[in-house]
């Protein structure tokens, strides 16, 4: 009787992201611990090196010309990283700012039922 072990993908789920695909690739983990693209911040689906790199070399590759690896590429991910960060706070004050569309959309519903069926009250 032959006992056959069967072998454990270890791997896919172990997968985390590398701190120096930043540099290498200007990628970021976002809050899901997924790579992100620091040039469009797109999200992967996973944390592949091939994916990551394959992605960097073929939708950024004006970046890596320009930016090669070394000194230059990690002086403009540092930029990136640094202009990520303020489009960020400009995101929350403009959440913090968000109130005002809901009073908008509010006042439009109100006018929406006014122009609509007059209400009744009775069916
Ligand atoms: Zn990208």
């Amino acid at each position: 009787m032959a006992s056959k072990k069967k072998l454990r993908k270890i791997g896919d789920e172990r997968r985390e992201f590398k701190s120096e695909w930043t540099e290498s690739f200007a990628f970021i983990a976002n809050s899901n611990g997924l790579p992100t693209c620091l040039i469009y911040k797109e999200q992967l689906a996973n944390n592949k090196k091939s994916n990551v790199e394959r992605h960097f070399q073929i939708k950024h590759s004006q970046f890596a010309t320009t930016y090669p690896i070394g000194d230059l590429r990690k002086k403009a991910v540092k930029e990136l990283q640094e202009s990520l960060k303020k489009s960020t706070t400009t995101f929350y004050s403009w959440l913090q700012s968000a109130n005002t569309i809901n009073i908008a959309s509010f006042l439009v519903s109100q006018e929406i039922a006014k122009r609509g069926k007059p209400f009744t009250g009775v069916h």
